[in-house]
């Protein structure tokens, strides 16, 4: 069964790809592929268990010496020729992307566009992998730095932004010399596929990347193989902190290098000195981006007392007037949630809320969503939410908006660090100092000042405390692909 509605059908892909080749498991089994928006199957694709995920390694292993030890302009070469067939595929790629995520399709090119960019700029940091030079303690050694990449790496990457979180990894292990076997998340497999078969037509030795497909059910024993296996150097791993400190415990047996791109809980903070309308606007493109499903999605909104009916009154227009429906169709805003258990999460949090004395100022009313099991959830205003709630203590997922009050700048810091991680943060204020002070404080890899649009394929992303370890893209995105090697030399 292949996907409808393609210009090229090669990039409907139902086979995973090892050392050059579709391949099926060798179990034979698959699992299925449903689009999120009308329970429909799109295709099947294959269950691989840690057997196939050991032929993946090897093949990754067999490729490495070449493309590590080639020139750099080889592998310039294939990554910006696999961004150009990104480009020029963009239609199909941004259209498989909604039918298994449903991503609205105009965020779905966004997201095609961003996951290029990393190619792009990857291809040319291939030629700026300097060394260093180190003054000598005595006149008869000289010593010198090199950097050389690591090896194969295990990349595991989750269904939120299906093309770019494979590329943001992808880009600079590939760039480095590394060799990867990557594996997306079973809800948006097909995406990674496609991505696969591009990359084939750019002309990637086989075995350089390799992509393996598997359910829920086999993907403990997976994940565990693609973090044990002697010859993976690296895990790098983008999901929920709880598998991420799964995947770190594997690691640790083999003392693997590691790299983790875990949740966030982002605080919104609404000073009295804001500007509001910009605030409104910023909050609703941070909040209701992929209805609320990415890891730096505004989480908490704490507003300064003196401006909370205001600022409410401009988020309850901009909320109401937000359109649910096919993501296929231009002009929606929001699609259906990625799965039914994402559903429940979300109406369980909405729930929560309520029962501890939150007040639904938009939504709310769980009845209105649609027929059970549809994954749609409507848009929810929270008013008089605090920290003992789910919705502001953990990460929602989903298109809620929690209202927290505040009186002074130090009570809005300790209450955004009060979490155990720290991503991305925003803020909205005129006061130069305030702007300094509030930056720097924050608990966070990111922060957003009078801005919510952070993220680019220039600027290291990461978070601090349980969001994660180290920092993907930017020019310091391949040294986490790389390991120094110290040379000594006597003359
Ligand atoms: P979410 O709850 O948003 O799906 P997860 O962290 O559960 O986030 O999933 C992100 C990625 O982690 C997906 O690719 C998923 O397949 C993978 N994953 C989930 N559990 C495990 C596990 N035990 N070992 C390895 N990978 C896992």
């Amino acid at each position: 069964m292949s996907i409808s509605g393609l210009k090229d059908s090669a990039l409907s892909r139902d086979k995973a790809y090892v050392n050059g080749q579709w391949v099926a498991a060798e179990s034979g089994k698959t699992f299925e592929i449903s689009n999120p928006a009308t329970g429909e199957m799109l295709t099947s694709v294959p269950t691989m268990a840690a057997s196939d995920v050991n032929e993946a390694i090897a093949a990754a292993k067999a490729a490495l010496p070449e493309w590590r030890d080639g020139s750099y302009k080889k592998r310039e070469g294939a990554l910006h020729k696999w961004a150009g067939l990104m480009r020029s595929n963009m239609e199909d790629l941004a259209r498989i992307m909604t039918l298994e995520s449903g991503k609205p399709l105009a965020e779905s090119r966004g997201e095609v566009a961003y996951a290029l960019s990393f190619l792009d700029f990857f291809a040319e940091e291939t030629k700026r992998v300097n060394g260093a030079v180190i003054p000598p303690p005595t006149p008869s050694q000289r010593l010198l730095v090199i950097k050389q990449a690591i090896g194969v790496c295990s990349l595991l990457t989750p269904w939120n932004f299906p093309a770019a979180m494979i590329t943001r990894k992808a880009a600079p292990a590939l760039a480095a010399g590394c060799t990867v076997v990557i594996k997306p998340a079973e809800d948006t497999p097909l995406t990674a596929l496609a991505l696969a078969a591009l990359a084939e037509q750019a002309g990637f030795p086989p075995g350089v990347i390799n992509i393996v497909t598997t359910p829920r059910a086999e993907v403990a024993s997976v994940g565990e193989a693609m973090c044990t296996h002697p010859d993976v150097a690296k895990v790098s791993f983008t999901g929920s902190t709880a598998v991420g400190k799964i995947l770190l415990t594997h690691a640790a047996k083999g003392v693997k290098k590691v790299s983790m791109e875990l949740g966030g809980n982002a605080p919104f903070i609404v000073f009295d000195d804001a500007d509001l309308d910009k605030a409104a606007d910023g909050l609703m493109a941070s909040k209701f981006r992929f209805g609320g499903q990415t890891c730096v999605c505004t989480n908490r909104v704490m507003v300064q007392s003196g401006v909370m009916e205001a600022f409410t009154e401009k988020v309850r227009a901009r909320v109401e007037a937000l359109k649910v429906g096919d993501p296929l169709v231009s002009g929606t805003n929001l699609g259906p949630l990625i799965n039914a258990a994402a559903v429940t999460k979300v109406r369980g949090m909405v729930k929560d809320a309520l029962s501890k004395g939150a007040q639904a100022l938009v939504g709310g009313d769980q009845g209105e969503d649609g027929e059970p099991g549809s994954c749609f959830v409507k848009p929810v205003l929270l008013g008089n939410c605090d920290m003992s709630m789910s919705v502001c203590s953990q990460e929602i997922f989903g298109p809620v908006v929690p209202l927290m009050s505040f009186e002074t700048e130090d009570e809005a810091v300790r209450i955004a660090n009060d979490v155990p991680g720290g991503l991305a943060g925003y803020f909205y204020s005129q006061n130069v100092g305030r702007i300094f002070r509030v930056a720097e404080r924050l608990e966070v890899g990111m922060v957003g000042v009078n801005e919510t649009v952070i993220s680019k394929e220039t600027i290291p992303f990461g978070g601090v405390k349980e969001a994660g370890l180290g920092r993907e893209g930017s020019v310091y995105g391949m040294d986490d692909f790389m390991e120094l090697k110290h040379i000594c030399l006597g003359i």
